[in-house]
């Protein structure tokens, strides 16, 4: 398999604050993988400063390409889709219209519709409150809502920062099965950042391990899941 994105030395900052000191990991094509981290580990700061959102120094590189300094929504041009924490759909717009919206940088406007209902067959939920406004949604059907108009955009790959966050147990294991078959199935390479590492290892296929703004472990999901280390402080036993 070949890194799809490399990050090599990045540091981050908001002001004088350091957020990021030096991380390194890669992500392979077609994987998917979870950050994992404590509070304040660094891990939204590393989703934002792929997508430049925060000042940083260091090289991304996407396909072999730096985009380090390109604009967000030049990132996003290149095929990569941001969840942000929190969710962020238009609650005042009905689930197509945001769905619709997710679509609005495409140039191929004739295959949105098709698009949009491989994104009901994904999220069943959302079909059958098509015209409903967000802002009704539960907490699930939300977080599905954000994911389903990020994938509008046909990514490559999409950075996913806590989708569990709020959300009862049933409704993330449901979220996560979605996302497992999106990989598989829709060929989206996912990162995905989780406070809730056991079920984020079960998961991805890959993990990484950040404290304070470093990588200290890589690895395939399942090593890192037997690790003792991540079983003491992110698992419990
Ligand atoms: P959480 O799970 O709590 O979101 P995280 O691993 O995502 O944690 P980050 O949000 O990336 O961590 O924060 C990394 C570091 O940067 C923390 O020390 C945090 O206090 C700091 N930080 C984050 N946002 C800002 C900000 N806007 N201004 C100053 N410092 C910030």
């Amino acid at each position: 398999m070949t890194a799809m994105l490399n990050v090599k030395d990045l540091r981050a900052y908001y002001g004088q604050v350091q957020a990021l000191h030096g991380l390194n990991f890669s992500l392979n094509e077609g994987s998917l993988t979870t950050l994992l981290g404590a509070n304040g580990a660094g891990k939204t700061t590393t989703l934002r400063a792929i997508c430049n959102m925060v000042r940083s120094t260091g090289a991304i590189e996407f396909d072999g390409k730096p985009i380090g300094t390109r604009s967000t929504e030049n990132v996003v041009r290149l095929g990569i889709a941001h969840v942000p924490q929190g969710r962020g759909t238009f609650t005042t717009m009905t689930v197509e219209e945001n769905l619709q919206l997710g679509a609005i940088t495409r140039t191929d406007k004739k295959n949105i519709v098709a698009d949009i209902e491989r994104m009901y067959d994904h999220f069943p939920k959302l079909k059958e409150r098509y015209s409903q406004q967000a802002g009704t949604l539960s907490g699930g059907e939300q977080q599905m809502l954000a994911v389903a108009r990020a994938l509008m955009l046909r990514p490559r790959l999409m950075l996913l920062d806590e989708p569990s966050f709020g959300l009862a147990p049933l409704i993330v294991r449901d979220l996560f099965r979605i996302l497992g078959k999106i990989n598989r199935e829709e060929k989206v390479t996912i990162l995905v950042v989780e406070q809730n590492a056991q079920l984020a290892l079960e998961l991805a296929d890959q993990a990484h391990v950040i404290e304070t703004g470093r990588i200290v472990m890589s690895g395939n999901a399942k090593d890192i899941a037997n690790n003792e280390d991540v079983r003491k402080s992110y698992l419990g036993y």
